[in-house]
């Protein structure tokens, strides 16, 4: 079966559901790809809480009604700060079934481009034609496992987005690897329920942010400091909340700006919970071989241990073929550098109609499309880069074909 649509959006988290409900709202004849929310529901720990504060943890819809606040009220409940996972999922949740209820749970396994458009196969044996892709697949592929560790199987060593619920580990002797949120935070879900945890991070010291709350909240001192959205270090945070602004600074610049606002910390409210935790520190894993039911870790210091599980919590690195359904030819057409696709407005790539949201997109607009807050500029950039596009090109081959369709979605000023 072949069909056509105007764009297809691969992909149902913060960004591929904020982008599609600007698309829909602005009538554009798309289809959406994904399960909703499924990183979040599959991929990060049970009893997890949010690292983004709350203005930073809200999906983009163009009327700005469904906020965090709205689902509030819809639920007739008031969230805690800071927001749980599960709360968060459910808040996905919602968002997609008001402004984007054309989302389609199907698996895009392949994208292709020839003469006609691009061609998008489905899990289903479905083929969609298209004139636009927009990528919003998520950093689930992009998981990084410590070379230490790719030998040993999955009951002996895992990744974190690859354990949802940490209390399979009670009575169990586990050793986390890593300094940043999900590490720290993992290693205080497993003490909570009973394992007997130690992390082991190779920096010296446990960075963290939060430490002090009012020099974020306290509006005279925190404005000037942070940004909304709080991403990267004080003043640094200013640029990066602005990716307009943060695309014309020196190439030099975004590239130290973009690692010192990703380096690994975790925020303060964990610091209580990790208190009888072991912390390792300025210490590397050099070798973990498995004996029976357990690894035997040797660590830099020389030291030798036992233990029943490593979790890496080493975090992703952005690698675009590791997106599996992009094929080879498509690949080999787009311009990256360091894994990342290179952008231009509108967050296309050098292969015209192929777009890029979410962490790929932050070599080019910076550190922001890593979190949740990029989202709101991601998705009104690209759906006005496309309606732009679409009103100056009438007449293309594919275009007669295509009949535009609105979804109900909540009006605003800015809808439609
Ligand atoms: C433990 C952890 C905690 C985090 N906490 C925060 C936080 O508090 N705040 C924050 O801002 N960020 C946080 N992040 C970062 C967060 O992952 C990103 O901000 C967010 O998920 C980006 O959204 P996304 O839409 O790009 O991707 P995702 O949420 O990963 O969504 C990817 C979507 O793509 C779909 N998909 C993938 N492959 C296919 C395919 N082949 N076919 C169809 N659909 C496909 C999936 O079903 C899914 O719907 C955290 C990350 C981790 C790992």
């Amino acid at each position: 079966m072949r069909a056509t649509c105007e764009a297809v959006v691969v992909g149902a988290g913060p960004y591929g559901l904020s982008v599609a409900a600007h698309l829909n709202a602005r009538g554009v004849n798309i289809r959406v790809f994904g399960e909703c929310m499924s990183f979040w529901e599959r991929n990060m720990p049970r009893g997890m809480c949010l690292r983004s504060p709350w203005e930073a943890s809200q999906l983009s819809d163009p009327a700005k009604s469904l906020t965090l606040d709205a689902f509030q009220v819809a639920i007739g409940a008031r969230l805690t700060r800071p927001v749980p996972l599960e709360r968060f999922i459910a808040y996905g949740e919602w968002f997609q079934s008001r402004a984007v209820p054309n989302l389609e749970q199907q698996k895009v396994i392949d994208v292709t481009k020839d003469s006609e458009g691009f061609r998008v196969a489905l899990e289903n044996g479905e083929v969609v034609r298209c004139r636009r892709v927009i990528i919003a697949g998520g950093i689930g592929p992009f998981a990084v496992r410590p070379r230490q560790f790719v030998d040993l199987p999955l009951e002996l060593a895992s990744h974190s987005s690859e354990q949802r619920d940490l209390s399979r580990f009670r009575g169990k002797r586990v050793v986390v690897i890593g300094g940043g949120q999900s590490a720290l935070e993992s290693a205080a879900l497993l003490h909570e329920c009973q394992s007997d945890v130690e992390m082991v991070i190779r920096d010296g010291t446990v960075q963290w942010t939060w430490q002090r709350p009012w020099l974020h909240t306290f509006r005279p001192v925190g404005a000037i400091l942070y940004a909304w959205p709080d991403v990267g270090p004080a003043f640094i945070s200013h640029a990066v909340a602005r990716p307009n602004l943060y695309r014309l600074l020196p190439r030099w610049l975004q590239d130290s700006w973009r690692v010192k606002a990703a380096r690994p910390n975790g925020v303060g409210w964990l610091r209580p919970r990790l208190r009888d935790v072991t912390v390792s520190t300025g210490l590397a894993v050099r070798s973990a071989t498995a004996c029976g039911n357990q690894v035997e870790i040797k660590l830099s210091d020389g030291t030798h241990e036992r233990v029943d599980h490593v979790l890496m919590a080493t975090g992703y690195r952005v690698d675009l073929k590791k997106y599996e359904y992009l094929s080879e030819s498509l690949l080999s057409g787009l311009r990256t550098t360091e894994g990342f696709p290179v952008l231009g407005t509108g967050f296309e790539s050098s292969v015209p109609g192929l777009h890029f949201l979410g962490a790929p997109a932050a070599w080019s607009y910076g550190p922001l499309m890593r979190f949740v807050a990029g989202a709101d500029f991601a998705a009104r950039a690209v759906a006005l880069s496309i309606v732009s596009v679409r009103r100056t090109r009438v007449g293309l081959p594919i275009a007669g074909a295509l009949h535009a369709h609105r979804v109900a979605v909540p009006r605003g000023p800015e809808g439609a």
